[in-house]
């Protein structure tokens, strides 16, 4: 889906080398493993404290897991049968896809006993077609048991752990109602790294109140923390969600594609060139979206922000090359 400059450079890094505009984990992933590989989601039936009562019950107020993760709309199966499923679903599209990752995607998939943990991790990589894990998880359920056991996972296989973040700004993390702060993330991140961990961030884009220096302080602050790779989102809203019922009511204005766009590049701009961008932006079944409308066709959307980097002629970590990041 990357664009190609007229005159891909010929020195920088890989990526710019074969004419993408920022990293793309299609990419990334072709390089590691030297072959395609697809991410592939699973559900384990992890839960989310931030639902079952010990930091509150109504969750973020834009979350629906069934929304977010095709794996939580199917009726839970062994993890196998749901990789297998998963990659048939890909080979419909790419049948030369015959290795994954599994994706640990809804829920908090590092919220749970650690025995329980590697038992579960255990069982994905016992596929076949596994080459590695994506673990998806919030900042405040990384323990060091935890980060121990992810870090013994790691030293066997490929092993790429997804913080939701969403923002570093305090003031939107309360407003989401994530239940934790900034500096949650801050300690997990000093924690994982300093056990070698490859950690990730999710990041929304268009958060009420977030100003255009805002969230690209954001992207900032992932640079000096060596984040290895951001998951973007807009703001979207599904049905059933206190997101939905704001928006609705008139509360908050979600953004539209020319300005989500205009975000999304410029935050590119401001990651450094190695960090791999795992998604531009989420996508939500029809059934399930409120708005904004433009979400309904995520092939524009994707085309849109390609557009955009070829009509600036500009590229991830651009902003940081010539000095002006944090403008
Ligand atoms: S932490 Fe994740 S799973 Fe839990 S309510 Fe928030 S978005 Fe949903």
């Amino acid at each position: 889906m990357a664009s190609t400059p007229s005159h891909p450079p010929e020195a920088g890094p890989a990526w710019r080398i074969a004419g993408f505009r920022y990293y793309p984990l299609r990419f990334y992933y072709n390089r590691h493993f030297g072959r395609p590989v697809w991410k592939v989601s699973i559900d384990a039936s992890f839960g989310c404290p931030n639902r079952d009562g010990t930091l509150g019950t109504l969750g973020c107020v834009f979350c629906d897991p069934a929304a977010f993760s095709p794996s939580r709309r199917f009726a839970a199966e062994p993890l196998a049968r749901q990789i297998d499923r998963g990659l048939e679903r890909i080979r419909r599209r790419r049948p030369d896809i015959n290795r994954a990752i599994a994706y640990f995607q809804p829920g908090t998939n590092t919220y749970a006993p650690v025995a329980r943990l590697r038992a579960v991790y255990e069982e994905a990589l016992a596929h076949p077609a596994v080459v590695g894990l994506a673990v998806g998880t919030r900042p405040d359920c990384l323990g060091d048991d935890v980060l121990d056991l992810l870090a013994d996972v790691s030293r066997r296989t490929w092993l790429g752990v997804e913080i939701g973040l969403q923002s570093i700004h305090d003031r939107s993390l309360a407003w989401m109602r994530r239940g934790h702060g900034y500096n949650a993330f801050v300690d997990a991140v000093r924690r994982g790294h300093a056990r070698g961990l490859r950690l990730g961030a999710h990041v929304i884009l268009g958060l009420p109140g977030e100003t255009r220096d805002d969230m690209l302080a954001t992207a900032d602050a992932l640079v000096e923390l060596g984040i290895a790779s951001v998951k973007l989102h807009q703001l979207y809203a599904v049905r059933d969600t206190p997101l939905a019922q704001a928006v609705a009511a008139g509360e908050v204005r979600l953004l539209d594609l020319d300005e989500f766009v205009a975000c999304a590049v410029e935050f590119l701009e401001h990651l450094g060139p190695d960090c791999v961008i795992d998604r531009l932006l989420g996508d939500a079944p029809a059934e399930y979206l409120i708005g904004p409308d433009w979400c309904r066709d995520k092939p524009r959307a994707l085309a849109a922000i390609e557009n955009e980097l070829a009509r600036r002629d500009t590229w991830q970590g651009r902003s940081r090359a010539t000095g002006s990041a944090g403008a």
